[in-house]
């Protein structure tokens, strides 16, 4: 009984230490830069994520079902302390829902400790040396769109189609997450400071991920980038290259897309380019139509058809997918990124924009 204390004290005070320092953490994005997200969290890369991925499926994805099957756990512990002896019912009852509340602390000190802290890095901006301002005008986005379809027009032609007219990898997918690593070590400049090699894992359970309308997803626990096998081959590579950044330590989502592009779109093979720069298209259109609709369809129409029909099918393939699962994983989501300091919740990805107008315009 004393021990169950203990534990149950430990983890809520453990999560309660946690929660300040990560507030306090925001407050003190050079020193979260210098000695956590550069020195400490490659650390856990290189140690637990290097171990996590000897092994030749995603820990995260049993990790998943063995939460589920521990919440259904809970659940019946609960219930069944609802047909103790009456004195002791509410007693029972009491310290079974505080052992599941301490779980979920536990769980939250280690989000935070192994990986939550690097939203509280220094903006990539400035560890760019970016100045990235607060507003570009509609020319500046529009330019950006006349560069990104010109070099998409132009990787279109060199890529495979299948009988339907649609892009299709010239590689495996496989290849492609056994790749990422070297592709990285390539192409990633000084200031990513790119330490880790860990394998990319597709995610075994077939549309697991489709039904929450995701490509990937990085587990912090395990350290381990993980990839929706289902989707189409268009954005295959740009979101293995985007959990790719997140296992480097980079957390905020406008960031990993940037970098994503930033990487895939200096490779001399066409795939990845393709799958990058699209991508990065694909924001900015849409940041130009709510900017200036009436600028929207000139622009786009530029676009060679090849590509049109990419991006239908690509439409046509999570539309199959749009249900309640979805909108809720939606929410879920919206409602993580925000109560980890991205305010602008799933609409924080279109920030990426910014950073590759400024990054345009310095070179
Ligand atoms: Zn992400």
């Amino acid at each position: 009984m004393i021990g169950k204390i203990f534990k149950l004290t430990f983890a809520l005070f453990g999560a309660g230490i946690t929660y300040f320092i990560y507030q306090l953490a925001f407050k003190v994005p050079q020193i979260v830069e210098t000695i956590y997200s550069r020195g400490i969290y490659p650390f856990f890369t290189k140690t637990i994520g290097h171990l996590t991925s000897s092994l030749p499926f995603s820990l995260a994805e049993v990790l998943f079902y063995l939460f589920l099957l521990s919440i259904l756990f809970f659940i019946g512990y609960i219930i069944s302390a609802f047909f103790k002896p009456r004195g002791e019912k509410l007693i029972y009852i009491g310290k079974r829902v505080l052992s599941f509340f301490s779980l979920l602390c536990s769980l939250y000190t280690v989000f935070v400790l192994f990986w939550g802290l690097n939203y509280a890095r220094l903006p990539l901006a400035e560890s760019m040396g970016l100045s990235v301002q607060s507003g570009y005008s509609v020319a500046d986005l529009q330019n950006l769109c006349y560069d990104l379809i010109d070099e998409c027009n132009d990787l279109r032609n060199q890529v495979q189609e299948d009988e339907q007219g649609v892009y299709q990898l010239s590689y495996t997918r496989q290849a492609i997450m056994e790749t990422m690593g070297d592709i990285y070590k390539t192409y990633a400049p000084d200031w990513m400071n790119v330490s880790t090699h860990c394998v990319v894992k597709g995610v075994a359970t077939p549309n697991l991920l489709s039904y929450f309308e995701t490509c990937g997803i990085y587990s912090p626990f395990t350290f381990e980038p993980n990839i929706n096998m289902q989707m189409p081959d268009l954005y295959f590579a740009s979101t293995v290259a985007h959990e790719y950044a997140h296992l480097q330590g980079f957390a905020r989502e406008d960031e990993a897309n940037f970098i994503s592009w930033y990487v895939l779109s200096q490779c001399e093979e066409p795939d990845l380019a393709y799958s990058a720069n699209l991508n990065a298209l694909h924001y900015a259109l849409n940041a130009l139509y709510q900017a200036a609709p009436q600028l929207y369809s000139e622009t786009a129409n530029l676009l060679c058809e090849a590509s049109k029909r990419d991006l239908n099918s690509y439409s046509e393939y999570w539309e199959t997918f749009d249900t309640p699962i979805s909108e809720l994983g939606d929410k879920i989501y919206d409602s993580y990124l925000e109560s980890n300091g991205i305010n602008e919740g799933v609409q924080s990805y279109g920030r990426m924009l910014d950073l590759m107008l400024a990054f345009c315009q310095k070179n």
